[in-house]
């Protein structure tokens, strides 16, 4: 595990407006190390880290920080949230193979539909097999079809 880069992190905590400890720079670190994990992953990574470790204080951690606007949380398929360290509006990919989340960002929507409606957040999530995912179950399926002439660069 990388060494937290304490100052980094102790600002943004402080510009945030949230009091400082320990617990709290280890699971930013975390977050910022880990794309979307959930309350679960965090708790069982940092336990080996810090074994006092309660779920109590994840949960609260994540909660912190996210009335604090430093993170957000986000529904995605499967149990548990999962916690994003980037506040920022965007755009969601989870691959239905290996569960991975990325962000990329939000394309503009056109609300004007909506007519009447006051659009306070956009978000946008989609389903699918991720590049890494695909090039895997390609090789699966050209396997499984070995009749093909062997073609070797
Ligand atoms: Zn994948
Ligand atoms: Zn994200």
């Amino acid at each position: 595990m990388k060494a937290i880069n304490d100052q980094d992190l102790l600002n943004r905590i402080k510009e945030s407006g949230i009091r400082p400890s320990y617990v709290r720079l280890l699971i930013l670190n975390y977050l910022e190390e880990h794309s979307h994990p959930t309350a679960d992953q965090i708790y069982t990574d940092l336990r080996e880290v810090m074994p006092t470790l309660s779920q109590a204080s994840v949960y609260n951690t994540v909660s912190t920080f996210q009335e604090a606007g430093l993170i957000q949380f986000l529904g995605m398929n499967g149990p548990g949230v999962h916690y994003d360290s980037n506040p920022r509006e965007h755009a969601h990919f989870q691959c239905r193979e290996c569960g991975e989340i990325y962000d990329f960002d939000l394309p503009d929507f056109d609300c004007t539909s909506l007519e009447g409606f006051y659009v306070q957040k956009k978000d946008l999530r989609i389903w699918g097999i991720c590049p890494k995912c695909s090039i895997l179950l390609d090789a699966q399926n050209i396997s499984s079809s070995s009749k093909l002439s062997s073609k070797k660069a």
